[in-house]
């Protein structure tokens, strides 16, 4: 494992016993107790439980900011990890700059600053000089910064490289002197996820303060394999994580943290495949010719492929066990279609089915096509839809149908398995392009006394070696083709300057009756980051194309009933342009769309892109990708080259792997629907081997983690499942 081979270990190890030696003797101080009592409706009331507002600065606002980041409690705000660091690198000479780019410069300057006025804007400029070339600096409505920079002094400035009327300059760099600089170059700033109103300043600040005020927790992961591995101390891997001194500590300390991912997940994995282990179903269904009679019918014919694994599933269900099956397809590949039959099979015998999506948007639309599907062929069978954004009015209702079995088929989001809802006979629940149905979910289908069958359907393609891992409680279907008649998508990777030329393709695509999505990263424009957003997008396109073109957006934080309004527009051609955030991302099929056009196309994963682009080439016309690349970096342009040429899932996770390689962190996450907060299957796929291997050995000598120091592991898988069964009631 080449992250295990340049740890200085032997430095760490001292340096973490010096540090926690005194760290313990400081827990008994008394101010560390903590507030209670605010309804947290947690069991323990430990520290880590206790909302954050039990930490010094925090207020209600504060929270409320933080709620929104998904972080309500101590504990998840110590596990709310950087999403990068802000390393300080060594400058680079100015010849060998790049536009859009962050760099470091040192040098001399030529003059003092110059400030000049236009209109309201004061605009201060510098040229720089290194032994390399000359740079222009400008900075706008900071007029005093002439004071400080003199000419013939000597700094270091730290910014965005953009390129203005063909020549590089840098914007608003920030400014150091040289000495201030030595200290900082190679040290790591965190970098977290944020939202308006709650900036990285104070995130730092809060997750430092309660770093420093809890109670360092006892290492849970038997010391076997500690050493074995070369772990971190998970004090010290938690700390670290945030506050890294530099490359090798992180990567010291994620390595602890990833362990740690695989370890809970996978031992969960292994307790759900020894509970289901030859367990009979009592829900035999029973397949008969109806089944085939109903194949005839489709409104095509299934390939090849489909077949092969729906006939699977059906010996599943009618198999006299309780079916385990995951169905990986890539985009396009027509899964859907197999869970609408396997939830038929389960309604023709009597049972209720569950289709579980991630959003509603998909929820609504697979309700609706299914329902289309039943008219067309005369079925008595009745979908119903339940979602968290139907009012309490509406999902009473669905409640008491479902209750009743009225209703045979329940399609929506993790709604559908919440607390309240009660099945009359639930015979099957499917999940699509969903995380993997985990033990959290069975245990509350468990606790109601139901043993359905349990179909996983994703996209996103994992090598076998490592699918048999991680959904090493299922059995494995693939849809290894696509459709009869699809053609290739075409694609390209484009600079902004591009842009004109797109939009007169996709008005001619318009004007032929055809439709496109444009991607945008961001909902609204913000300062933090430079990227394209949804809001500004559409009135700029709305200027670009003629006004019979309808332009239209849609992002996740609009009210689900615009969502559901502007979808349904959209699927019925009343709308030729959607601009959107990735919340189209996963399984939304609206055939008739031939153009995806990517903005900022940089800052999105490649298995993220691919799912993208799977929202066209869906129907019989050709389609086409537009990735447009912002940056100008090497790597950028390199990743992006594979999506341009390849359609095909698989061969684009091999390739984005040897990219980036083992270990790589840095990189943009690849996992798709396999969400981990830190650990990524295909870079820390050893890691994640390695974890197999042991979770294997040691629950074959001890199933129940009853021995010595696993019972302390037991308690924190323990904890572990109530977490993960907890957020399915949020
Ligand atoms: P995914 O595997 O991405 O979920 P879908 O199930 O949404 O794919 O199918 C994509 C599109 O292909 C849909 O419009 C669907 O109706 C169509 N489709 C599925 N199977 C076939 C088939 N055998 N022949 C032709 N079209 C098909
Ligand atoms: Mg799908």
């Amino acid at each position: 494992m080449s992250i295990l081979k340049n740890t200085p270990l032997a430095e760490l190890v001292t340096f973490i016993n010096k540090l926690f030696a005194g760290r313990m003797m400081k827990n008994d101080n008394p101010k560390k107790e903590v507030k209670t009592g605010t309804g947290s409706g947690r069991k323990e009331n430990g520290f880590m439980e206790q909302p954050v507002t039990s930490l010094k600065g925090i207020g209600d606002k504060t929270a409320r900011l933080f709620g929104k980041l998904g972080v309500e409690t101590v504990e998840e705000l110590l596990h709310y990890y950087p999403r990068a660091y802000d390393t300080f690198r060594e400058p680079q000479p100015i010849s060998e700059l790049l536009p859009e780019t962050m760099a470091a410069v040192a040098g001399m300057l030529t003059k003092t600053a110059d400030v000049v006025k236009y209109g309201h804007l004061q605009v201060t400029t510098v040229t720089l000089r290194d032994i390399s070339g000359l740079l222009t600096l400008t900075w706008y409505n900071m007029p005093y910064l002439r004071g400080t920079l003199k000419a013939g002094e000597r700094f270091i400035f730290r910014g965005r490289i953009v390129k203005k009327r063909g020549r590089l300059t840098m914007e608003q760099p920030e400014i150091y002197r040289p000495e201030k600089y030595a200290s900082l170059v190679h040290s790591m700033q965190p970098i977290y996820g944020q939202t308006k109103g709650l900036g990285n300043k104070t995130i730092a600040k809060t997750v430092a303060g309660a770093l420093e005020a809890r109670d360092t927790e006892r290492d849970y992961l038997p010391a076997g394999l500690r050493i074995k591995y070369e772990l971190a101390e998970y004090n010290f891997a938690l700390e670290h994580i945030h506050f890294p001194k530099d490359e090798t500590e992180l990567l010291f300390s994620r390595k602890r943290l990833v362990f740690d991912e695989f370890f809970m997940f996978l031992l969960s994995v292994r307790l759900l495949k020894d509970k289901k282990e030859d367990k009979q179903s009592p829900c035999p269904f029973v397949i008969d010719g109806k089944a085939a009679a109903l194949e005839e019918k489709l409104p095509f014919a299934l390939t090849g492929a489909q077949k092969k694994v729906l006939n699977e599933v059906y010996a599943d269900l009618s198999g006299g066990h309780i079916m385990n099956r995951l169905i990986q397809g890539d985009v396009g590949s027509g899964k859907t279609i197999i869970a609408v039959l396997a939830l038929l099979q389960a309604a023709y015998n009597g049972y209720q089915g569950a289709l579980m999506v991630p959003t509603e948007v998909l929820a609504r639309q697979h309700f609706e096509s299914m329902n289309e599907l039943f008219t067309g062929l005369s079925l008595p069978v009745k979908p119903i839809l339940l979602t968290g954004s139907m009012t309490a009015r509406e999902k009473r209702l669905a409640y008491e149908k479902i209750a009743a079995h009225e209703a045979d088929i329940v399609i929506g989001t993790h709604a559908l398995i919440q607390e309240k809802v009660v099945y009359d006979k639930l015979g099957l629940v499917i999940t699509d392009e969903q995380h993997r149905f985990g033990v959290g979910q069975r245990e509350m289908l468990g606790s109601k006394g139901m043993e359905p069958h349990i179909l996983v359907m994703s996209a996103t393609p994992i090598p076998r070696t490592l699918a048999i891992i991680i959904y090493g409680d299922l059995d494995i279907s693939i849809i290894d083709e696509l459709p009869a008649g699809r053609q290739a998508i075409k694609n390209c990777v484009v600079g902004k300057d591009y842009r004109e030329n797109a939009y007169r393709f996709i008005e001619r695509e318009a004007r032929a009756g055809r439709q496109a999505y444009v991607i945008c990263p961001m909902v609204e424009a913000s300062e933090m980051l430079e990227a394209e957003n949804v809001i500004d997008y559409t009135k700029t396109l709305r200027e670009h194309l003629p006004a019979d073109i309808r332009v239209e957006y849609l992002h996740g934080k609009m009210k689900a009933k615009e969502k559901n309004a502007i979808m349904e527009l959209f699927a019925a051609n009343e709308i030729q342009v959607l601009v959107s955030t990735t919340v189209i991302e996963v399984g939304i099929n609206v055939p008739n769309a031939t153009i995806m056009m990517i903005e900022n196309a940089e800052r999105f994963g490649l298995a993220q892109l691919h799912q993208l682009r799977g929202r066209v080439g869906r129907g019989k016309d050709q389609s086409y990708c537009i990735m447009v690349n912002s940056s100008g970096e090497e790597d950028a342009r390199k990743r992006l080259e594979i999506l341009n040429k390849s359609n095909d899932g698989f061969f684009i996770a091999s390739e984005d792997l040897k990219l980036r390689g083992p270990g790589d962190i840095f990189g943009v996450r690849q996992s798709g629907d396999l969400e981990f907060r830190l650990a990524d299957i295909f870079t820390d796929a050893d890691i994640l081997k390695t974890v197999s291997d042991e979770v294997k050995e040691l629950m074959d000598r001890d199933p129940f983690l009853e021995c010595g120091e696993n019972r302390e592991l037991r308690r924190k898988l323990d904890l572990y499942l109530e977490r993960s069964y907890e957020k399915l009631n949020l």
